[in-house]
């Protein structure tokens, strides 16, 4: 009966139960804050990230783009106006007034670049009420509006010159390409945009403002691009060849994404919780250098985008796993990488021992998000692929949700930490009952069936409870809990120990004083025990609702699902207690 005894008091029977249930309460918490989790124990390891590796465009910045300048016929345009509403114009750089329908005319190259821009294109604006909204890729859906503050129609443009066939974007090759006819009798033509990188590459000479090719500088145009990427544009790249072949051309259009606001405080949180922020991006270098500096990430805050070291996909090509691990280690921004190149990423910095989170959204990103320890896809953008593949989805896209996400799963370490806290001395003190009683040749103070007892309904009526405990204050602010390290730490043992021994010395003596002294028979003794047991863990309870404050501090009242359990737990013993035992 004693080793019966033993075995059940050395299992902690609700365990299992209410670590499912914490973690499911944290799913729940992070739903109503816009990040859906797949894997339940993605929760747990949310809670001791160190590094966030973010991709920029939509999740950092907000993904609506504004054309802001054009570069056609050597000549620079602004473009005035925000978001996909059609209002706004076109003037030259320095001109205070719209041009009109006879100076565009005169401007071949721009008129160019804006068909190009339109053609070249699957997005559309619709209008709502107000609202303009957008359906498609919001680096296209910019075009759309650029072309149309020039006076372009999308679909009448797109109704005289048909579409035959198209090379969809991918983030590996970095454009797009369509192919038109132009009616009978005329020749084909292709149009292609996409980084400016990508499209030089195809172009072998450049449209001056009347629309004659010109050879082409691409120093030049490496110099303009500097210019505006500097600014935390992002630059694209227009060219057109016909067929019978005639040269291509090439134009820019430079469009403008601000970084969220709710991204620059996230990223400040997360920094201040010991969270590296990386960026990893498909824009040019310093376009992201730029943003990366708007938005603080750590060590280049408010630097001139020229300054902030910046790592390129084709470097990561050329590093070894070594060298890979230190850059990767060291570096916050990387800019123009492809989506296996995040793998490789994401290895590295394992290698040095860190949680990653990454997102991706691509088809590509799968393997990564899959490699990383919290693979996040976006429910707005993404693909189906990359939120199969991932751990956990953001509804709003949002970089903003990663840290509520991080700050929730770090709230829920922390009440599981506080629930084993809570449940271990009760199996510790138990088992020592037992041994006591095998040592000293006296009778047991709780049967099997009591032991039982208490394991199952303290855990789910009082442990539980812990689950609903609401998060520390500061809990951005103390460093990630490092993943090696046992959840019990020293002091954590030691309270564990201390607790043992009072429930031990409580339950024993008592049950030996009944007993002996005042010889009430083994049964009420042993009813004793297991009430020095329930109402030491009840107390108790209220001593774990923080591992750092007292009880005092938090308030009594402050998690009232704790008042609920207790009352209830308290019920049910008097039942127990007091109830005829058939
Ligand atoms: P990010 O990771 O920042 O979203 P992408 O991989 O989507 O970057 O884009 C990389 C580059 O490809 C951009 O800087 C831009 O020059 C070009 N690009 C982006 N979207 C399109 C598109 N729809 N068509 C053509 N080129 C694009
Ligand atoms: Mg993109």
């Amino acid at each position: 009966m004693a080793s019966v005894a033993l075995a059940v008091a050395a299992i902690p029977e609700g365990l299992p139960a209410a670590v499912t249930i914490t973690l499911a309460i944290g799913v729940a918490r992070m739903a109503r804050r816009q990040a859906i989790i797949r894997k339940l124990p993605a929760v747990e390891t949310l809670g001791s990230t160190t590094v966030i590796c973010s991709d920029k465009t939509g999740t950092l910045t907000e993904n609506q783009m504004t054309v802001t300048s054009i570069v056609a016929g050597d000549e620079l345009f602004s473009v005035t106006g925000v978001g996909y509403s059609p209002d706004g114009d076109i003037r030259t750089a320095t001109g205070s007034t719209p041009l009109t329908v006879n100076d565009l005319q005169g401007r071949v190259a721009l008129l160019a670049c804006l068909r190009a821009g339109l053609l070249c294109n699957d997005a559309q604006i619709v209008q709502q009420g107000e609202r303009w909204n957008l359906e498609g890729d919001p680096t296209e859906g910019a075009l759309v509006v650029a072309a149309s503050k020039a006076g372009f129609e999308n679909h009448v443009l797109r109704q005289e010159l048909p579409r035959i066939d198209v090379i969809p974007f991918e983030s590996e090759y970095q454009y797009m390409a369509t192919l038109h006819d132009q009616g009978p009798g005329l020749p084909r033509v292709v149009y292609l945009k996409g980084s400016v990188e990508s499209v030089l590459q195809r172009c072998s000479a450049i449209l001056d403002a009347s629309g004659h090719e010109q050879p082409l500088d691409r120093e030049a145009i490496h110099v303009q691009l500097q210019d505006l990427a500097a600014r935390g544009l992002r630059v694209l790249a227009f060219a057109r060849k016909q067929f019978p072949p005639e040269k291509a051309g090439i134009d820019h259009q430079a469009m403008i994404d601000p970084p969220r606001a709710e991204a620059v405080v996230a990223v400040q949180a997360c920094q201040s919780a010991g969270i590296r922020v990386k960026m990893i991006t498909g824009d040019h270098a310093l376009t992201a250098a730029a943003i990366a500096a708007q938005l603080g990430l750590d060590g280049i805050a408010g630097m001139h985008a020229a300054l902030v070291p910046v790592v390129t996909g084709a470097e990561v090509g050329r590093y070894s796993d070594e060298e890979l691990t230190h850059v990767a280690e060291t570096t916050a921004v990387f800019a123009r990488v492809a989506p296996e190149q995040k793998l490789r990423l994401v290895r590295a910095l394992q290698r040095r021992g860190h949680v990653v989170a990454m997102t991706g959204d691509g088809v590509n990103d799968a393997p990564a998000l899959k490699q990383a320890n919290i693979g996040v896809a976006m429910g707005r953008s993404g693909t189906d692929v990359a939120r199969e593949a991932c751990d956990m989805v953001l509804t709003d896209d949002n970089f903003a949700s990663i840290e509520a996400a991080v700050e929730e799963g770090r709230g829920v370490c922390d009440n599981l930490t506080k629930f084993i806290v809570w449940t271990l001395p009760t199996n510790v003190g138990e088992g020592l009952v037992v041994v006591a009683a095998v040592l000293f040749g006296a009778a047991l103070p709780m049967s099997p069936v009591q032991i039982l007892w208490v394991n199952m309904a303290t855990a789910i009526l009082l442990g539980l409870m812990l689950a609903f405990e609401p998060k520390e204050p500061g809990i951005m602010e103390r460093l990630p809990r490092n993943p090696h390290a046992p959840i019990l730490r020293y002091p954590l043992v030691m309270r564990v120990g201390l607790v043992s021994l009072l429930l031990l010395i409580g339950a024993f003596g008592m049950f030996e004083w009944m007993n002996e002294f005042r010889h009430t028979g083994l049964e009420e003794a042993r009813t004793v025990a297991v009430n020095v047991f329930v109402i030491g863990e009840l107390f108790y309870l209220l001593n774990c609702r923080s591992l750092t404050r007292s009880m005092f501090r938090i308030g009594l009242f402050s998690n009232l699902a704790v008042i609920v359990g207790m009352l209830s737990m308290v019920t049910l013993q008097l039942l127990f207690t007091y109830g005829p035992s058939q």
